[in-house]
């Protein structure tokens, strides 16, 4: 053997998987494997070639399940996670009993660690490695310092970052810790960049404004030129129903809003629109044009009965190529996974489909490409950071086990992930976490639930009595 041909010394060797790499060819190794070094990928392959060329310092046997990237949530509001089966599930009920509003603003900083830590573990054994956060987390040092516990990803920016008042949403109003305020806005807009000095940090800064509805023109030119500057994300909510368009278009002159923040430079591929469930004809073109991303909460749109009296365009702009990707936003009657089964439900109940080969794509390398993170994460391939899932198909949910990513997507993909490396390091195995101690951490969330609850004076009702 010469010395080209001797083994190479890797730290994890992943084995013996359906590997799905996301590259650019979107290749699928029946029996792959994947070396990884640090906190790198270093080699994918047939498992035969890649074994016989690595030294590896620990086996991970993938014993023929499915391995693919990390899944990146786009949209997930990490304080508010465990408002759900809380907030009533009667979305029409007016006025509500308790609202977002009343869960933030009873929160302390270590109510949104462990929320952060649940979300953590949440993503974890769905297949989830990275979240954006919208700047809605009130402490992002608590959220990251929960992140960092679990080993996940993040993406935090500076919470509620808003300078008008008058949008027809009346949540940021209600919302008492941070008020609105020009000056804080503007001053401390790329205040979580710092995260991205350390190149190497699993917990990163974007840019976010609460809302178009909430956001001067000056903030929003602002906000782009921050995130310009920087290299990074700039994301927003958006038109989340007919009152919230027809409010932000009479604000900006008149016209429809994307028309007329193309024609004032405010999109750019970096930019990441949420909602978005009202999109008008002559929105479409300049939205393909400006390369921008969409974040698709289908759950939301059906949940509010949004799209019953005009058409979803979501899905004609995938059709179209548009960057579509999903979040789990405020995680109401959904996990993480949920929103990609309801996407492509709801693209069929209006006429379109979406292949589970694009909704893959959707939660992958389009997913970091919106988040702007596209040569880190995204795919397995060398030289990218190892945020590496394997999932179990010796389970009922993915038989027959013919096509692997529809099974994975659609019915199996809640119950089947068993191991997550995230950044190389092996975060998640047998369907527990290695880092925290996983039965406290839930202990932990039920508990912090009941204070905030106890905290706001608030008991939920339940459908029938309970007897204690
Ligand atoms: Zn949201």
């Amino acid at each position: 053997m010469t010395e080209q041909t001797l083994p190479a010394v890797c730290d994890t060797l992943i084995r013996n998987g359906y590997l799905i790499t996301m590259d650019a060819e979107r290749t699928v190794y029946a029996c792959g494997a994947v070396a990884v070094s640090g906190n790198a990928i270093v080699a994918v392959g047939r498992d035969a070639d890649i074994a016989a060329r690595f030294l590896p310092r620990r086996v991970i046997d993938a014993k023929g399940g499915v391995i693919h990237p990390g899944f990146i949530d786009c949209h997930c509001h990490a304080n508010i996670h465990l408002s759900r089966g809380i907030i009533p599930d009667q979305p029409a009920s007016q006025p509500a009993p308790f609202s977002f509003s009343d869960w933030t603003n009873h929160l302390e900083d270590e109510d949104e660690y462990i929320q952060t830590q649940i979300v953590g573990l949440e993503m974890l054994r769905h297949g989830y490695t990275f979240f954006l956060e919208p700047g809605t987390v009130y402490e992002p040092d608590a959220a990251a310092a929960a992140a960092e516990s679990v080993g996940v990803r993040a993406g935090l920016a500076d919470p509620y970052l808003w300078d008008v008042s008058d949008g027809p949403n009346s949540r940021p109003s209600t919302t008492r810790r941070i008020p609105n305020d020009s000056k804080r806005a503007f001053k401390i807009l790329s205040g979580q960049l710092t995260r991205n000095k350390d190149p190497d940090a699993l917990v990163r800064g974007h840019v976010a404004l609460y809302g178009v509805g909430y956001s001067s023109e000056d903030l929003m030119r602002a906000a782009k030129d921050c995130a310009d500057a920087h290299g990074v994300t700039c994301t927003t909510h958006h038109n989340f129903d007919q009152d919230d368009a027809k409010s932000n278009d009479e604000r900006f002159g008149g016209g429809h809003n994307m028309v007329y923040f193309a024609q004032r430079g405010l999109l750019g591929s970096n930019c990441l629109y949420v909602h978005m469930n009202v999109i008008r004809d002559d929105e479409i073109p300049v939205i393909l044009d400006s390369g921008m991303s969409l974040v698709w909460h289908p759950g939301n749109s059906i949940y509010y009965n949004i799209n019953s009296s005009f058409k979803p365009r979501i899905p004609e702009l995938i059709e179209r190529g548009c960057n579509v990707v999903f979040g789990v936003d405020a995680a109401k009657i959904w996990t993480f996974g949920d929103l990609e089964l309801i996407g492509y439900l709801d693209a069929r109940q209006h006429g379109h489909y979406i292949s589970t080969a694009r909704i893959m794509e959707m939660r992958t390398l389009n997913a970091a490409r919106a988040v702007g993170l596209s040569d880190m994460i995204g795919s397995i391939e060398s030289g990218k950071r190892a945020d590496i899932v394997i999932r179990s198909t010796d389970v009922p949910e993915v038989l027959p086990g013919v096509n692997p990513i529809q099974e994975l997507l659609l019915s199996g993909h809640r119950a089947t992930v068993s191991t997550v490396l995230v950044d190389g390091r092996l975060v998640f195995l047998d369907g527990r976490s290695t880092q925290v101690d996983q039965n406290a951490v839930v202990a932990a969330g039920r508990a912090m639930a009941r204070r905030v609850l106890d905290r706001a004076g608030y008991i939920p009702r339940l459908p029938w009595n309970v007897i204690s």
